[in-house]
């Protein structure tokens, strides 16, 4: 098998056993991403030399006998919001192009420990506002399925990465979905753990009450390996409350993985679900949703009742408020938080400037793009004396009621399957110009990161043009165990989650507009 084809924890074998050195497997990839990379503007920064030597790196510690992880030596793309040290993190915004973070994220701190080899900073939307990557600074990212329609958002680039097979694995941040719906519109599997399990400290922050950071790969095991790695408490989070990292070895005990399965998990072990109640939405299937997408999610209902589920359909209420409730809270939480950017402590500054006021007011405009100033004067908005109680008080509320409608049903399922996103990916350009038709288009992401759960994305089927569909398991807060167990019985019973975009590839080459150019220009090796 090729390295390319290969998932990130069968790498991780091959490289234990010396069949394969990582500096190998890392080249590899970076020729990869030199060659087809541009097309599908995964990346914004590639970082050849600095992967390289910490390929070797990790090579002699393997070499010495150290027990590093079951994904030493294997490399990682990771979503530009996350701060890596003197590795340039710039959120897709102008606002900080050339930032060199002077420390890693705590999440990037634990990836290096455990062994992994850092590929370079994948594309988003800027600061992670958005559902399509179409607002990043950096040009939009391409859908590796079809080269014209968008990978989704806002980790757009670390989907179209692994979709294109120029990275094995990816972390990514979900604020609202922007791990799920890329997951769903690329064909790729991956988790949103529950909020406080994963540190944000180096997470850029957007909305910090609902941000937190996941992985995205090829299937259910490299994502629940590498969610592993990354999670457990962090002093340095004051939300971080899981006192230690999650153990799902018993999924990938072949791999490296402890023997013996951790309670949770045991779903994955047995093959059969028999036991396990899943709740199926009625009200997330009646308006709004495509004919595919709706025939794929419940075409994966009936595969979970075959696989010994009991499976009911019940009603979620205030779904209609999930996303106008999310707007103003996400919104509000991304005015006081971008507020940091003032053209002096970090970042872009502007030339015109000619006094402190200026400086201010001149770096924000020119530095922020159009999409996130419409957030920070939303945000501020609804802050504002006159009109807090109206809206952001009754924001808070509506997520009190969410959150309680998740938990009653939660005394009755295990487990909630619904869509991911209402349509599979749209053409760029399709929706850029509507944005209250791109935030509606959350309306199955959002209420999941407002009452903290845990969810995770699986491809589970093709539209008619044959783009992928995904579904979302979602579980209660710290069931994850239980979640990659489910998730695990359905991939080892489906075939989705090994479709490749790869005949696509191809046909899409040079379908490079200019404007991409500048994901490219200064990109490597910072
Ligand atoms: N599309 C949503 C938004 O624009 C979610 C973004 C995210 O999860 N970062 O806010």
């Amino acid at each position: 098998m090729e390295i390319r084809d290969m998932t990130a924890l069968e790498l991780g074998e091959k490289i234990r056993a010396r069949e394969l050195g990582s500096i190998e497997v890392v080249r590899n990839y970076l020729d990869a991403i030199r060659e087809e990379g541009e097309t599908a503007s995964a990346y914004i920064t590639v970082s050849e030399e600095k992967a390289l030597a910490q390929a070797k790196r990790v090579q002699e510690r393997i070499d010495r006998g150290e027990q590093l992880s079951p994904l030493a030596g294997v490399p990682v793309a990771v979503k530009d919001n996350i701060c890596t040290k003197e590795m340039r993190t710039t959120a897709a915004s102008r606002m900080l192009d050339g930032f060199l973070p002077p420390y890693d994220a705590t999440v990037i701190e634990r990836l290096k420990a455990a062994g992994a080899v850092i590929l370079g900073k994948t594309n988003l939307d800027e600061f992670a506002m958005g559902g399509s990557t179409e607002t990043s600074y950096y040009g939009t990212a391409r859908n590796p399925w079809d080269f014209d329609r968008v990978p989704g958002g806002s980790s757009g680039g670390s989907a179209a990465a692994v979709a294109a097979k120029l990275a094995p694995y990816a972390l990514g941040s979900d604020t609202g979905g922007s791990i799920r719906q890329p997951c769903a519109f690329c064909n790729l599997t991956g988790i949103k753990p529950t909020y406080g399990s994963v540190s944000r400290y180096g997470l850029m922050a957007y909305a910090s009450s609902l941000d937190q950071i996941g992985t995205m790969g090829r299937d259910i095991k490299d994502c629940a390996a590498s969610l592993a790695l990354i999670s457990g408490y962090d002093p340095l989070d004051s939300t971080s409350v899981m006192k230690e990292p999650f153990d799902f070895s018993g999924i990938y005990a072949g791999y490296g993985g402890a023997q013996g399965l951790s309670a949770g998990a045991s779903a994955g072990s047995s093959g059969s679900l028999s036991g396990i109640k899943i709740g199926l939405p009625k009200n997330y299937f009646e308006t709004g949703i495509s004919a595919d997408v709706k025939e794929a999610v419940l075409g994966a209902a009936k595969t979970f009742e075959m696989l010994g589920a009991a499976v009911e359909e019940f009603e979620i209420p205030a779904i209609d408020y999930a996303v106008p409730a999310y707007y103003i809270i996400a919104c509000a939480e991304a005015s006081s938080n971008l507020s940091r950017y003032d053209g002096i402590k970090y970042g872009f500054r502007s030339e015109q400037a000619r006094d402190l006021s200026e400086i201010f007011y001149r770096s924000r405009s020119e530095g922020f793009g159009r999409e996130v100033k419409r957030r920070i004067m939303l945000g501020s908005f609804v802050l504002s004396s006159g009109y807090f109680d109206a809206y952001y008080k009754k924001a808070l509320q509506v997520r009190g009621l969410i959150k309680s409608s998740f938990d009653e049903a939660f005394s009755k399922y295990d487990m909630i399957l619904g869509p991911v996103s209402p349509t599979t990916a749209y053409p760029i350009g399709g929706q850029i110009e509507d944005p209250l038709a791109m935030y509606m288009a959350d309306i199955y992401t959002v209420s999941i990161n407002l009452s903290g759960l845990p969810a995770a994305a699986l491809p589970c089927g093709f539209d008619r043009q044959g783009m992928p569909v995904g579904m979302q398991l979602i579980g209660r807060a710290f069931s994850e165990a239980a979640l990659i167990g489910a998730a695990q019985v359905y991939q080892d019973n489906t075939d989705y989650h090994t479709k490749f975009p790869e005949s696509r590839i191809g046909e899409n080459k040079g379908k490079r507009p200019e404007e991409n150019v500048r994901s490219r220009k200064g990109g490597q090796d910072q």
